[in-house]
């Protein structure tokens, strides 16, 4: 028999649309859906194999409990038994904060719900987080102080219309390769591309303006921007009379940053800023596209903030074709951000502290709720080596591999009493778990995922679960032996979701079915919101924050003489715990490998090629080189695919103290041939 499933890629924030081939029960190929809104027909080399991940015969199938250090097989049952009592005891023991939940930014967004409310109602703590605070908390952080709203301003669609695009730590074209194909056309119609990048990557070859600073100074070159565009009576004082608040402090803030007083912070002539500040400014339909490149510093937020200065200050935001674009990592982090899957909100980020909203929680779910906000994943890490966390339940996320400084990870979770990894393949954190629960892939649910341009949109189910449960099945299943009981119907999770928050409300599978809605939904038959902020900001009027150039935590020296930062590859996602069991995109780039200037691979005698150890403070990994002129002297670049060679292992854990996210993009290193 078969039959055809309209879903969403289980990859990358974009969010496409393609209908699963199912023959006789087996899930066996991809098609694309035409009239989906995000892909229109087309995919990337990712999403057209990711049917592949779904019968793969590494899959977990059935429980895992460990005993003297071996994993053995165990029933559903006998598992959940388990978890649930070393749950209940530890919670007695030591009390409810000292068990700490990480959601997953692959699951649903109803599974993400129930997960925080099984953190909250169930276990009684807010210690629940997830991957967005490795990569796009800043966002959530920065752009919640600038607007009133930490999500993306537009829709993909009005990219191709832009009269000019600017670039900023993101790599369209292999990271978000159906937003990329977007960028390219709007070239193609014409459009400026400015790209900011240390990496000439596909994107710079055809921009106008390559801008190629040295990662960790983009505060320095913004401001320069702003400083420059104030300067020449390009900002849009209208905009700035009628929107903002702040100006005065932003301008006077900016006044020592000229192009020229930046040169040496940033190794750009101030020529190039000169000009990318007057295309930027000067065209009418402009936006600002960045990704982790901006996010994952020690100044992550701040460098949010200063995109939204220089949105604001030409008045590019607010309105149609202009706006920031953060293109979003995993395809439901944003839906796990505003399904509260953070320590200090509940869904539609209404504040665990505000007690009318606790007590709307409280009333629905008719039990007490914590009130104090939980601990960030950056914390819980640091709280497990204090000994003050004592379990974690992490659901569908390899710490070991994505988290920086892999080392520190590892004492983290070696640290614990109870360590519980659901997941569907045996992930180097899984390995370490004391049970593995068996979860479910895309393909054996119903939901939704909500991509980067804030469109919720409908998950299918092609094949029963392949473990016998969904990921909110298990979830359900243990708060039930808690004492709390949950239900999981994802239709009706779906119903709950709305009636509790005010940005879903006119939100329910019936009007998701054909390409979705873009939230704020506030009403029942309200169309959706393409742009937000038209005509007044969420917060009311726009903040500008002044903001110094801080260098990163580690800056290079006699020793590190380079700064190593990374970055994702086309064929490959994340830790490659999915892309990497795919032979043909495994096939493309089996192994890790570091990027380097040729005058640097002279100085430091690396060959192309050749076998080389780099090294930081926290570790070494011995890789292949790759001598190219596309990285900026200086500076090694490395992608992060590789379980058998983990780049984390080199980064830093040093973090942004706003939004805790590590600074993966720049820390110092050195390189020695073998
Ligand atoms: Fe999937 Fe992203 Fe590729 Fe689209 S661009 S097919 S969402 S991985």
């Amino acid at each position: 028999m078969i039959k055809r499933v309209l879903t969403t890629c289980p990859y990358c924030g974009v969010g496409c649309g393609f209908y699963l081939d199912v023959r006789d029960g087996r899930v066996a190929g991809v098609i694309p859906s035409k009239s989906n809104t995000v892909s229109k027909g087309y995919l990337c080399v990712k999403g057209w194999h990711s049917h592949e991940i779904v019968q793969h015969p590494d899959r977990l199938k059935k429980p895992l409990i460990k005993n003297n250090g071996k994993f053995k097989e165990a029933s559903w049952d006998t598992a959940l038994d388990y978890v649930a009592n070393r749950l209940k005891d530890i919670k007695a023991k030591h009390g409810s904060d000292s068990l700490a939940v990480c959601a997953s930014a692959r699951c649903t967004n109803e599974e993400n719900f129930l997960m925080m409310k099984f953190a909250r109602a169930a276990l009684g703590t807010n210690n629940i987080d997830h991957c967005a605070r490795t990569c796009h908390a800043a966002t959530v952080s920065g752009l919640n102080q600038s607007f009133g709203s930490g999500a993306g301003t537009n829709s993909y669609d009005e990219l191709p219309f832009m009269d000019c695009i600017l670039i900023i730590g993101s790599n369209p074209t292999e990271a978000h390769p159906i937003v990329g194909w977007r960028v390219r056309t709007a070239v193609d119609n014409g459009a400026k591309t400015i790209v900011c990048d240390p990496r000439r990557i596909l994107s710079a070859e055809s921009a106008d303006v390559h801008i190629q600073h040295y990662p960790g100074t983009d505060i320095a070159l913004i401001n320069a921007m702003i400083n420059f565009i104030i300067r020449e009576n390009l900002h849009d004082k209208e905009f700035i009379e009628k929107r903002t608040e702040g100006f005065n402090e932003l301008e006077e803030a900016v006044k020592s940053y000229t192009p020229e007083s930046v040169k040496d912070i940033t190794g750009v002539k101030p020529e190039l800023i000169k000009k990318a500040a007057r295309i930027y400014a000067a065209s009418k339909k402009s936006c600002i596209m960045y990704s982790l490149g901006m996010t994952e510093h020690t100044v992550g937020t701040d460098n949010v903030i200063a995109m939204a200065n220089l949105a604001m200050v030409t008045g590019h935001v607010g309105r149609e074709f202009s706006g920031v674009y953060p293109m979003r990592g995993q395809n439901n982090v944003q839906g796990a951000c505003d399904m509260g899957a953070l320590p200090n909100v509940y869904s539609g980020y209404q504040p665990v502290a505000d007690k009318n909203a606790r007590d709307k929680f409280e009333k629905a779910w008719g039990v007490e709720l914590p009130a104090r906000p939980g601990l960030t994943l950056t914390d819980m890490i640091d709280s497990a080596i204090k000994g003050d966390v004592k379990c974690f339940y992490i659901i569908g996320e390899d710490q070991v591999r994505t988290d920086p400084d892999t080392h520190m990870i590892e004492r983290a979770l070696k640290s614990l009493e109870f360590l519980v990894v659901q997941e569907i393949f045996l992930s180097e954190t899984a390995k370490m778990a004391d049970v593995v629960l068996p979860g479910a892939s895309f393909a054996e649910k119903e939901g939704t995922f909500t991509c980067a341009e804030r469109r919720i949109q409908r998950v299918r189910r092609a094949i029963l679960p392949i473990s016998g449960k969904t990921d909110g099945d298990i979830i359900c299943e243990i708060s039930g032996r808690l004492g709390y009981k949950m239900e999981f119907d994802s239709l009706k999770v779906c119903d709950e979701i709305a009636s509790l928050t005010p940005l879903f409300k006119g939100v329910s599978f019936e009007r998701l079915e054909e390409n979705g809605l873009q939230w704020p939904v506030p009403e029942h038959g309200h169309p959706g919101t393409p742009v937000v902020h038209l005509g007044k900001f969420t917060r009311g009027l726009g903040r500008f924050i002044p903001l110094k150039h801080k260098p990163p935590a580690e800056v290079p020296d006699k020793e590190y003489p380079f700064i190593l930062t990374t970055g994702r590859m086309l064929f490959h996602y994340n830790t490659g715990t999915m892309t990497r069991r795919v032979s043909n995109l495994s096939r493309e780039y089996p192994h890790n490998f570091v990027q380097i200037n040729p005058k640097d691979a002279e100085t430091s005698g690396v060959k192309n090629k050749g076998r080389v150890k780099v090294k930081t403070r926290r570790g070494e990994l011995t890789v292949a080189a790759e001598v190219t002129d596309k990285i900026k002297k200086g500076v090694l670049w490395m992608p992060f695919h590789f379980t058998d060679e983990p780049t984390n292992v080199l980064t830093n854990s040093a973090f942004d103290p706003v939004c805790k996210t590590g600074e993966y993009k720049a820390c110092a290193a050195k390189i020695e041939k073998l």
